[in-house]
């Protein structure tokens, strides 16, 4: 029998992923908390497909863009790369 039948083993891989991803989320958090947020700003959809600003130089997520940042967003997506 090989090793890769035991029942557990995609479950370990997956643990040790989200144990590692959860570690890179706090290094994540860390930098983006040493950002000011005060440059340029970039609009796109979150997870749910609301639309969000995001600050360019760390991606954190700074809530929603004003109804003239959807319109630019909308009208304009290939200037975010999202074409
Ligand atoms: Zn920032």
């Amino acid at each position: 029998m090989e090793q890769t039948d035991d029942p557990n083993i995609l479950r370990k891989q997956v643990d040790k992923i989200d144990k590692e991803l959860g570690q890179l989320e706090k290094v994540k958090e860390e930098i983006q908390n040493e950002c000011k947020h005060k440059g340029e700003t970039f609009v796109q959809f979150d997870k749910s497909n609301s639309m969000k600003k995001y600050c360019s130089e760390c991606k954190r997520e700074l809530g929603y863009p004003t109804k003239a940042e959807q319109e630019t967003f909308l009208g304009n997506k290939t200037k975010y790369g999202n074409s």
